[in-house]
């Protein structure tokens, strides 16, 4: 970028809110994925005035912008791919409103998604998205990726949460979308559009999120299974028998060796599968789900059922589910991490399916993941340096979305495509889905400015 854009830059944003050196370059190159491209400025926004007056600033100079909440994305919707600017959300986390007789609270984007519930809380009230992430990631970045979390079988995911948004639009234009109401049907569902945009059509700077009432009581057990498919027969039976439990987690033998290796969570080593598996509501009531929950384990190649006794039990259990991620991130040196999706009917195909894939290219698996969803995340294990490991690994990942595809199923549960699934989506959407895609984004940003090069590429790539 040339000096007189950086000066522009520093006139937005303060000299201090403006990095160039190269070593933050290289801090604001990567998110939680694989790729690793640096951007050649990265600035820190705390007013939604300052985002107006960027991206009017990045659409007269040709600039590229890609917004980033805390890098925490799995699909590299941070990084920036035609470098340019990165835009950093991070220091924008105010509480605007918390109204608690609406059950709503108003927060800005870059707020970490962890820090709504001690404040919901004040009023009895929490706010049910709770991806692994949520002790680091913003609120921005969770509803760019519509993110998931540990709740959603019966909860949902985060679209089911947002009600109203402050958006920056690629060419510095500032909108109110959405309402608080209950009902709101005044022209498109805009807001809709938003969630799970991965940063392609604008910057969410604050956000109003409903929140509910929180359950007077838990019930939460460990199922402990001889196979996989017992696991996995489980959970379809479980919803099934009418059932709906808040939690319903799945790890195999290889993630809890994995976790067990990095922290002990009291998991057994020795059992191919485990369900964490969590009722609540009214106290009767969860109990007694509690109790149809485990009749259901019972009849699928089950070992053993243990119900937590006090809350440290259950908090070691979920610790356990919580570092899946980073304590498979050691057994090896690099993991590659899906979120392909499937109806929970169909989670014991999926997961047949995926042993016979790792097994067909020779791969180390560990799966774990939200098989309450039909979410699972199917990590393939590998050393980035053999590169024949590499090759069997992508025919393997192409061949697990196909089998995604083939089961009426989604590549993406809850990652969001960004760069990792590109390649892919067209498989799942048709050319006909991509170019309504396509013909959105270039409603909304005709220059191609906003976080460029991402979930698909636009015909003629009119970028800088
Ligand atoms: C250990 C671990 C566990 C995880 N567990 C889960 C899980 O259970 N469920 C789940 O869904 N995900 C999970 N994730 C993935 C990740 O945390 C989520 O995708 C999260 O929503 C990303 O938030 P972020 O603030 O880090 O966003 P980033 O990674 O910085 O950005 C993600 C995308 O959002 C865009 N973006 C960010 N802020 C804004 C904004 N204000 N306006 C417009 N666009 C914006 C970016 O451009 C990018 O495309 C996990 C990740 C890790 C590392």
């Amino acid at each position: 970028m040339k000096k007189s854009q950086i000066e522009k830059l520093q006139n937005i944003f303060g000299k201090d809110k403006v990095l160039t050196e190269i070593e933050d370059m290289i801090a604001y190159s990567y998110d939680a994925s694989h790729v690793e491209i640096q951007p050649e400025a990265v600035v820190f926004a705390t007013t939604t005035e300052q985002i107006s007056l960027l991206m009017k600033l990045a659409y007269r100079e040709r600039i590229p912008v890609t917004p980033r909440g805390q890098g925490s994305g799995l699909s590299g919707g941070s990084v920036p791919l035609k470098k340019g600017i990165v835009l950093v959300m991070d220091r924008m986390k105010r509480i605007i409103e918390f109204d608690p007789a609406n059950r709503l609270i108003t927060v800005e984007a870059g707020l970490t998604t962890a820090d709504i519930d001690p404040i919901a809380a004040e009023a009895n009230l929490f706010y049910p998205p709770d991806p692994g992430s949520v002790g680091f990631s913003t609120i921005g970045g969770n509803v760019a990726e519509n993110a998931g979390g540990l709740r959603g079988l019966k909860y949902g995911v985060t679209k089911d949460y947002v009600k109203m948004m402050k958006v920056v639009l690629p060419q510095g234009d500032i909108v109110t979308l959405g309402n608080k109401c209950v009902k709101h049907v005044a022209g498109f569902n805009m807001e809709g559009i938003f969630v799970g945009s991965e940063g392609l059509l604008g910057i969410m700077t604050e956000v109003t999120l409903s929140l509910l009432p929180i359950p007077e009581h838990r019930e939460s057990a460990l199922a402990i299974f001889n196979s996989l498919d017992g696991a996995a027969q489980a959970v379809a039976a479980i919803i099934a028998a009418g059932v709906t439990p808040s939690t319903m987690e799945f790890m195999d033998n290889a993630t809890i060796n994995a976790i067990q290796n990095f922290k002990d969570c009291g998991l057994p080593r020795d059992a191919e599968a485990v369900l964490l598996i969590e009722t609540d509501g009214q106290k009767d009531s969860a109990i007694a789900e509690m109790a149809k929950v485990e009749a259901e384990v019972r009849k699928n190649d089950f070992r053993d059922f243990t119900r937590a006794q006090s809350s440290e039990e259950r908090d070691r259990f979920f610790a356990g589910r919580r570092v899946a991620l980073n304590a498979l991130a050691g057994v090896r040196p690099n993991l590659i991490l899906e979120d392909a999706t499937v109806m929970r009917s169909k989670l014991p195909d999926m997961v047949r399916g995926i042993t016979a894939i790792a097994n067909k290219y020779k791969l180390q698996v560990g799966i774990f993941g939200h098989a309450g969803d039909g979410n699972l995340h199917p990590t393939f294990l590998v050393d980035k340096r053999d590169k024949d490991e590499m090759a069997r690994t992508e025919k393997a990942v192409t061949e697990l979305f196909q089998l995604a595809i083939d089961l009426d199923g989604t590549i993406s549960g809850e990652h969001g495509i960004g760069l990792e699934k590109k390649p892919f989506l067209q498989n799942q959407l048709g050319a006909e889905g991509i170019r309504l895609l396509q013909n959105i984004k270039k409603t909304f940003d005709p220059l191609n400015l906003l976080n460029p090069g991402k979930m698909f590429d636009m015909p003629e790539q009119q970028s800088a």
